[in-house]
């Protein structure tokens, strides 16, 4: 039987599980991403996550398939990671092959991973042109063409968070302006809320504007129409681009329903307008917290569809 260690690094948490040749998940662990300490408390900390999954599934693994934060230097998979101020250019690739030097180890963007898990065995099953979108404190993606993922030059193909939809909007961190995450992540919802006046309390966050929104507060609302809006917009464009049939939105704000999706679809229809765009389908994410590891899986799994390197190549860019 294949068992694959997959595994997923965030800012808010480090999980790991096993995960067999259906994309079935066993032995899940996950422990919060340490906010204090260094690069090597960080990587000790994830060894325990490792050594649980593993004592808890009593199997060597035939390959270790990661999930990341970005940004890293893809396929090598140096990580840097925005929200991981510990890991700076941090080799985690490296440091996982010496714990498991036969056999392989590959390394993704998170995103990346969430849109593979989506396509495999989630909401994007099936479909061959999948758009797979994770729209939380970030907003990131994933590309999938005639089946099988696009890497681009440097691994970050389908990367929507920087596609602009707003040239007149807020600053972007990224040193732009007006992209689709300066608009739709969770902080930027946040900060465009308090503006207009919801809770001044510093510590609130996408979650409880979310929740808000359910609860029909009238900002929240508001802020869940322009954050739909602004998505629709940019899934236009990213469909036109690229000839799409399906778009996943994961995340935490895809929970928020039709709240989120109505000004989404409003917004998509009234901008995808060619012929070849008008059946576009976008559709929420159905995996939840487990996409980025079955993802990450399917590195090893699945990698006629998915992964596009050799091993080869990888020994001599080490
Ligand atoms: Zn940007």
């Amino acid at each position: 039987m294949t068992a694959v260690l997959a595994i997923d690094i965030g800012g808010t948490k480090m999980a790991a599980a096993m995960v067999d040749a259906e994309g079935t998940v066993s032995s899940y662990f996950r422990e919060p991403t340490p906010r204090s300490g260094n690069a090597e408390s960080l990587w000790q900390r994830l060894e325990s996550v490792l050594a649980k999954v593993l004592a808890d599934a009593g199997v060597t693994p035939d390959g270790v398939g990661v999930g990341c934060s970005g940004p890293m230097t893809w396929p090598e998979g140096v990580v840097a990671p925005l929200n991981i101020v510990a890991w700076r250019d941090f080799p985690l690739r490296q440091r996982l092959r010496e714990m498991f030097p036969n056999v392989p180890v590959r390394l993704h963007n998170d995103a990346v991973c969430v849109a593979i898990g989506e396509h495999w065995t989630g909401a994007g099953r099936g479909a061959h042109n999948v758009l797979g979108m994770v729209v939380s404190t970030g907003v990131g993606g994933g590309l999938l063409l005639g089946g099988r993922l696009i890497d681009g030059a440097s691994g970050n193909a389908g990367h929507i968070g920087h596609v602009v939809v707003d040239p007149a909007g807020p600053d972007c961190a990224c040193g732009g302006r007006g992209c689709i995450e300066a608009i739709a992540s969770g902080p930027a919802l946040v900060a465009w809320a308090q503006r207009q006046g919801w809770r001044a309390d510093a510590e609130a966050t996408g979650v409880e504007l979310a929740a808000d929104a359910r609860g029909g507060e009238a900002i929240a609302l508001a802020a869940m129409h322009r954050a739909g809006t602004a998505l629709g917009i940019a899934i236009a464009s990213a469909a036109h681009l690229c000839d799409l049939d399906t778009v996943v939105v994961g995340g935490g704000l895809s929970q928020t329903g039709a709240l989120l999706f109505d000004p989404l679809e409003r917004a998509l229809r009234r901008h995808a307008r060619m012929t070849f765009t008008r059946n576009v389908r976008v559709v929420p994410a159905q995996l939840g917290q487990r996409a980025g590891l079955v993802g990450a899986a399917a590195l090893i799994l699945r990698a006629g569809q998915y992964w596009s390197q050799t091993e080869e190549y990888l020994e001599v860019v080490q």
